[in-house]
């Protein structure tokens, strides 16, 4: 089967979440606002899509955070594909503009159960569980996520991972506690020591999510970037601006001693399109410089999305296919990452995450 037809997939629960969101920005009052929002997301990390979930014998509602009137859009959903009840409250709202406005930032994010089916169809090409070693964007309590390193490495090795990388943000982002270089070396130090007592068993990588300023440069010298073995460049300001930024995002994948380019767009699901660039450009420049792109598996991210991943593999890049977590849970969002490149059909061969230990650290560190 084409990718084409494989791709026309019907993501009830994305759908049905959608409807859900819009009915919440459609409220009046904020407890029924959070009501939704909660159904909403409650929708989204279901493992399973709600054609199964509903029928006879069987109660929506029961799901935690799904109540009656949630279940009442969800049954329309599946009836019809649409919401007459969110649709008229939108229309008797003030909110109408903000809503349809919200509605064009929710394309291609896939819901977890559609993330799961997609793992688990052998139709497509592209990489699975089994190709996948290790996850290279993750936060511990050194910045602004909550696990100690030690956790992750039990994590990682418990999803079958032989690396991973810590890459907690640089000093230059405050408002996600960002690491002094002082801090770096500490953990540096915290790192080596947790080598050792693996043994070879686990290989922890010392990262940093470094930002990407407004005119493309890091927040890191080329001095303190040489200290981290994996540098991701993310931008996380100027995301709603509707000016081209090409400039910037070529200027960061040109910086010496950056690896990644990190969640390119900087979207936020329903809330953000990120930034505006010609991506094209970026893909070549990122080919140039020999600079992966990543596919951020963050639900509210999904950044790159399958469409724009094929592009940049038309374009000739490499991948990096990770979880952005912040708790160890989150570890799975890797699988959306994955949905992503099985969708847009990459090879493990070009992703980096698919590399063996030892041909990891060798690009790494050339
Ligand atoms: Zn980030």
């Amino acid at each position: 089967m084409s990718t084409d037809a494989l791709r026309r997939f019907d993501d009830v629960n994305a759908v049905a979440a959608g409807f859900l969101r819009d009915l919440a920005y459609a409220q009046t009052s904020e407890p029924k606002m959070f009501g939704y929002k909660r159904a909403a997301a409650a929708v989204l990390a279901l493992e399973q899509p709600l054609t199964n979930l509903a029928g006879p014998g069987r109660n929506l509602a029961r799901i935690p955070g799904i109540g009656p009137a949630s279940e009442r859009v969800i049954l329309e959903v599946l009836e019809s594909g649409t919401s007459p009840t969110a649709d008229a409250a939108v229309a008797r709202s003030d909110r109408a503009a903000d809503i349809a406005r919200r509605r064009t930032l929710r394309g291609h994010f896939l819901s977890r159960a559609e993330v799961l089916r997609i793992l688990r169809d052998p139709r497509f090409d592209g990489p699975t569980h089994g190709d996948y070693h290790g996850d290279l964007q993750m936060h511990s309590e050194w910045s602004d996520g909550s696990p100690t390193l030690g956790d992750i490495a039990e994590a990682c090795l418990a999803r079958g991972y032989t690396y991973a990388a810590v890459t907690d943000h640089s000093h230059g982002l405050k408002i996600a506690g960002g690491m002094s270089m002082a801090e770096a070396s500490a953990q540096h130090q915290a790192i080596e020591r947790l080598n050792e007592r693996y043994n070879g068993r686990f290989r922890m990588i010392k990262g940093i999510e470094a930002n990407i300023g407004a005119d493309g440069r890091l927040d890191l010298s080329a001095d303190e970037a040489a200290c981290f073995e994996l540098v991701l460049a993310a931008p996380h300001s100027k995301l709603r601006r509707s000016e081209d930024q090409t400039a910037r995002l070529v200027a960061a994948v040109a910086t010496p001693g950056v690896h990644v380019l990190a969640h390119p767009r900087g979207r936020i699901t329903g809330s953000r399109a990120g930034v505006v660039a010609e991506w094209d450009a970026v893909f070549a420049a990122a080919v140039e410089h020999g600079v992966a792109v990543e596919i951020d598996g963050d639900p509210s991210r999904q950044d790159l999305d399958f469409t724009m991943a094929e592009r940049a593999l038309a374009a000739g890049c490499i991948f990096a296919l990770d979880s952005d977590a912040h708790t160890t849970s989150q570890l799975a969002y890797a699988e959306t990452a994955l949905a992503h490149a099985r969708l847009a059909g990459i090879p493990p061969e070009r992703i980096i995450n698919c590399w063996t230990t030892e041909r990891l650290l060798d690009w790494l560190a050339s």
